[in-house]
């Protein structure tokens, strides 16, 4: 293409709600054969919500453990609301230390909810994983399964039969050990991006493969996958495998495109053949990131890719 021709598009690009780094991305972006999509503030809006919290008695946490019908019930086995507000108010006072879109979904019904947030001490994040630190001299740890195990919290295999229902409703469970002890499940609903479904469609309809990569858990990851039209979902994956996965298909000759919006997408973006970071997204994904998009909508990377394709078929 001219330099002409890719300044126009460029500028094309811009009126869209689509900020291009430079005339190459444009040229790669014509290729893209796979599409990854990060899950969370990318096929999902990235506004969660803390939707229930399921107080855990004993005799689910002990050896002769559960089976599905017991599951039902657990569910209604929520103890009095003085300790579901404590528990509320102590995971709250951790997660401000937290920048993860799950925080402010604890936080916020903490605050709604009246709650007085203290000051936690010992603050540790693991990447991809969760948060742990000491509120009112107890051990808190709070995160997904693979946490609990890392940090050896009894019961921790009873995780995912715990969470099922609250997963297969696209729900992202977290689990909450007090002082080593599995206490709660707290479990978040993100509603999926009301044009996904037709991007999507769009995307697999002009032939791209399209991939669902995320942190997430699978049960939670396959339910939105569903129901948005997407197959292929990688699930518990950290940011570096997010590379990694990205590095893959590249091997077995496709053209990626990876949109994302994390700080845990960043790698990712940079290594794909062309990053797209949301707007709304981390400053970090952004400056990884060839194509900023500053609408929410999916539908814009489709626009993108054929302004793409469009701008290098002009070529005269
Ligand atoms: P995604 O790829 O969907 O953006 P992440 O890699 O950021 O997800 O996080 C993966 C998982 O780690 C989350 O789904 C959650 O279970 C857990 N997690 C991460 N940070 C936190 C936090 N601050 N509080 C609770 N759980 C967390
Ligand atoms: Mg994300």
């Amino acid at each position: 293409a001219t330099p002409m021709s890719i300044m126009v598009s460029v500028g094309r690009a811009a009126q869209l709600g689509v900020l291009v780094r430079n005339g190459e991305a444009l040229q790669t972006a014509s290729k893209v054969t796979t599409v990854v999509l990060d899950k969370t503030g990318t096929v999902t809006q990235g506004a969660p919500e803390l939707t229930d919290i399921m107080m855990l008695g004993d005799w689910m946490l002990g050896d002769q453990m559960l089976d599905d019908s017991l599951l039902n019930e657990s569910v209604s086995v929520n103890k009095n609301q003085s300790d579901q507000h404590a528990l509320l108010r102590n995971v709250a006072s951790l997660e401000q230390h937290s920048e993860h879109p799950l925080a402010s979904a604890i936080i916020s019904k903490a605050k709604a909810d009246g709650l007085v947030l203290v000051e936690p001490e010992h603050f540790t994040n693991y990447q991809g994983k969760g948060i742990s630190g000491q509120v009112n001299d107890q051990q808190y740890s709070v995160g997904n399964v693979s946490l609990m195990q890392q940090l050896q919290i009894t019961a921790a295999e009873n995780c995912e039969l715990l969470s099922k229902e609250f997963a297969g409703q696209a729900k992202t469970p977290i689990f909450v050990a007090v002082d080593k002890q599995l206490v709660a499940i707290m479990a978040i609903a993100d509603p999926i991006k009301t044009d996904a479904l037709e991007a999507i469609s769009a995307m697999k309809a002009k032939g791209l493969k399209v991939v669902m990569l995320t942190g997430d858990n699978q049960i939670t990851a396959n339910a939105v996958a569903q129901k948005v039209g997407i197959e292929t979902v990688i699930a518990n994956v950290l940011p570096e495998q997010k590379q990694a996965k990205v590095l893959e298909l590249q091997q077995a000759g496709e053209v990626v495109a990876m949109v994302g919006d994390g700080i845990n997408d960043a790698p990712a973006l940079v290594s794909a053949d062309v990053g797209f970071a949301m707007g709304s997204g981390t400053d970090i994904a952004i400056e990884s990131a060839d194509f900023t998009l500053l609408s929410s909508r999916l539908m814009v990377i489709n626009d993108s890719l054929a302004l793409a394709k469009a701008s290098m078929s002009n070529i005269k």
